[in-house]
C-alpha cells in the first residue's frame, strides 16, 4: 500500500515544482486492520454472552421466576455466562500483561523453576476434568529440569495445552506430558489422542480468537485466546512451538525453549 504526498515546492531561486512523496504504509495499514479487527471480535465476544444473560434476566422478570425449575435453569446459563465473561477478560488482560513485557521483561524478578513442580500443579488442576471424559494424563517428565522463567506463565503455558489437549479429546482418551533436555534447550511436548486439527487450518490456531470450531469451542467455555497465549509466552523466551497434528488421530505441541 501506497501513499503519495504532493506538496508544491520552490527550487533554484525562481523555479516552482511539485514534489511527490511516495511512502510504503503496508505495515501502518496491517497493523491498523489488526487493531480494529481485534477490538471487533473482542466486543462481539463480550456481546454475545450479555446479549443471552439479559434474555435470560427479562424471560425471569416477565414470569418465569414463578416455576423454581426453570428459573433454576435459567440461573445456572446466567452464572456459565458469567463465568465465560470473567474468563475471556482474564484472558485478555493475560494477553496485554505478556505483550507488555516483550518491551520490559525484567530478568532478576524471574526464577529458576522446576518444571516437574509446575506440571504437577497443572494436572492436578485439571484432574477432574480429565477424569470426566475418562482420560488418562501420562508424565514423563524429568525431575531435575530447571528454566528461567516466571512461573506463572509457565503454569499459564502448560495449563492452556493441556486443557486443550483434554477438550478437544474423545472419551476414554489419552494425554501425553513429556518434558526433556535436549543440547541446551528445553524439550516440552503436549500430545493427545482427540479430535485433530485440519492441515489448512493449523497456521492459524495461534490468531486470537480463531476457532476451528466456534461452537464447539463455545461449548466447552473456550475464549480462543489460549493458545495465543501460549504462543506470546514461548516467543517472548526466544522459543518455537510446532504443532504435528492428525484429523480424528490426536494432536502434538511441541515447544523447543
Ligand atoms: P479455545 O479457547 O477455543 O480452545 P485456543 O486458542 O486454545 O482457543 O485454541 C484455538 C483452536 O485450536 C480451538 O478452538 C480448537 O479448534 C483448536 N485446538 C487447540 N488445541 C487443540 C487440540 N489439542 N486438538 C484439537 N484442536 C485443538
Amino acid at each position: 500500500i501506497l501513499k503519495v504526498t504532493k506538496k508544491r515546492i520552490k527550487y533554484e531561486e525562481n523555479k516552482e515544482g511539485i514534489l511527490l512523496i511516495v511512502s510504503d504504509i503496508t505495515i501502518i495499514k496491517k497493523l491498523e486492520k489488526m487493531r480494529s479487527d481485534f477490538v471487533a471480535n473482542v466486543s462481539h465476544e463480550l456481546k454475545t454472552p450479555l446479549t443471552s444473560i439479559k434474555g435470560f434476566v427479562e424471560t425471569l422478570r416477565d414470569g418465569a421466576i414463578e416455576d423454581k425449575d426453570v428459573a433454576m435453569k435459567f440461573l445456572n446459563i446466567i452464572e456459565v455466562e458469567v463465568e465465560r465473561l470473567v474468563r475471556l477478560i482474564n484472558d485478555l488482560l493475560y494477553l496485554s500483561e505478556i505483550e507488555n513485557a516483550k518491551i520490559e521483561i525484567n530478568e532478576e524478578e524471574e526464577e529458576e523453576v522446576n518444571i516437574k513442580d509446575v506440571v504437577d500443579e497443572c494436572v492436578q488442576l485439571l484432574k477432574l476434568k480429565a477424569e470426566s471424559k475418562d482420560i488418562k494424563i501420562h508424565l514423563d517428565v524429568d525431575s531435575e529440569l530447571k528454566i528461567k522463567m516466571y512461573r506463572d506463565w509457565l503454569k499459564q503455558l502448560f495449563i492452556n495445552l493441556i486443557d486443550n489437549a483434554i477438550i478437544y479429546n474423545k472419551e476414554g482418551g489419552e494425554v501425553f506430558i513429556i518434558v526433556e533436555k535436549s543440547a541446551d534447550k528445553i524439550l516440552i511436548k503436549v500430545k493427545d489422542t482427540g479430535i485433530g486439527i485440519p492441515q489448512n487450518e493449523i497456521d492459524r490456531i495461534f490468531e486470537r480468537f480463531y476457532r476451528v470450531d466456534k461452537g464447539r469451542s463455545r461449548k466447552v467455555g473456550g475464549t480462543g485466546l489460549g493458545l495465543s497465549i501460549v504462543k506470546h509466552i514461548v516467543e517472548l523466551y526466544n522459543g518455537k512451538i510446532y504443532v504435528n497434528s492428525e484429523v480424528g488421530k490426536g494432536s502434538e505441541f511441541t515447544i523447543v525453549i
